[in-house]
């Protein structure tokens, strides 16, 4: 058993549900003549970051549709907020977001080295989800879930010394042995650039109306044994986190895992919005002795090593303690 479990405080933040992607397990993403696809406005990204710094949180997760702007509709949407591609509006909410005191962790899908370089100074981390290196049925036709693209972003954000988070998504198709090639390509990664703080270990859950709505979700022996593989596998550095909205966590920390991700008082997992967040006393309740700190989008590791930038300095070093953690009297 770890001595103690590790979280943040976010608030996540569905920039657009438009993606060039078409994931068959994906319940998030619409078309952009759906009369559900969206763009946040400045306006409603802000009100949401000034609650979420009320409520005590510290990051700003925005995680959202992949290239929207190769779809005609979507670009005439960002041209007429003045924008060129969802990146540059990115740039400008992550500035905002730490105007607000939130520091940002940006998932914006595969990515080339320069719009990494320019997420970097705004980013106290980033993400990725390898998700699995089989090539499955679930990513037919989605060119951003080309193993090769997916690695290099991955690579690239090692170059430039980002802390990064990546994962495996569980029961899409893939086998044991695909999930154990997944790990062993996450540590070659680590072990080249050190920049992998965590991976996160998500089941596959099944969204009504996608084609993949009648799969089963893995069983949670299969967690228990990806979990433990995980932690076999990949150095000691790496954290394993596995959501506590989607799992039996409790019995998962026992196997390797040590982190729960985000948990937000405000806003909802858009990704799987059917599933709250057990809040904080419950999460304690459960883990039965275990102690919850809280930690910032950056690891403890990487806060003491310096691993940001210092336009993000004045905040990372305000809301933490001496070892890198969530200083709870420091607002
Ligand atoms: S890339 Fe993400 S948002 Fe796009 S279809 Fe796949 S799972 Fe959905």
């Amino acid at each position: 058993m770890p001595d103690y479990v590790t979280f943040t405080r976010n608030v996540f933040l569905p920039v657009t549900n438009v993606c060039r992607n078409r994931c068959r397990y994906c319940g998030f993403r619409r078309e952009p003549s759906d009369p559900e696809a969206n763009l946040m406005t400045v306006e409603e990204i802000e009100q949401i970051l000034k609650q979420g710094a009320r409520f005590g949180c510290t990051e700003a997760l925005f995680t959202f549709g992949e290239k929207p702007e190769e779809h005609q509709v979507f670009r005439e949407w960002i041209d007429n907020i003045g924008y060129f591609s969802i990146i540059d509006y990115l740039v400008d909410l992550c500035k905002l977001a730490i105007e607000c005191g939130l520091l940002p962790h940006s998932n914006p899908g595969v990515m080339d080295f320069q719009d990494i370089k320019r997420l970097k100074p705004l980013n106290a981390s980033m993400g990725l989800m390898l998700e699995t290196t089989a090539d499955l049925p679930a990513h037919e036709g989605c060119a951003g879930k080309k193993l090769s693209e997916r690695i290099e972003t991955i690579k690239n954000a090692g170059k430039l010394k980002i802390p990064f988070t990546t994962g495996l998504l569980i029961g899409i198709g893939e086998s044991m042995e695909d999930r154990v090639q997944s790990l062993d390509t996450i540590k070659e990664l680590h072990l080249r650039y050190r920049h992998i703080q965590e991976v996160i270990i998500q089941p596959f859950s099944p969204k009504p109306g996608t084609v993949m709505a009648g799969f089963p979700e893995p069983a949670h022996q299969e967690m228990v044994d990806t979990v433990m593989a995980a932690r076999s596998i990949l150095p000691d550095d790496v954290a394993i986190q596995v959501p506590p909205n989607l799992t039996r966590f409790e019995e998962l920390i026992g196997c390797g895992a040590s982190d729960l991700g985000g948990i937000s008082p405000y806003t909802i997992d858009w990704i799987n919005p059917e599933a709250q967040w057990p809040q904080i006393p419950e999460l304690a309740e459960k883990l039965r002795g275990i102690r919850l700190r809280e930690r910032l989008p950056i690891y403890p590791g990487y806060v003491l090593a310096g691993w940001y930038d210092p336009g993000l300095g004045d905040l990372i070093e305000r809301y933490t303690d001496g070892d890198g953690f969530r200083d709870g009297n420091r607002h």
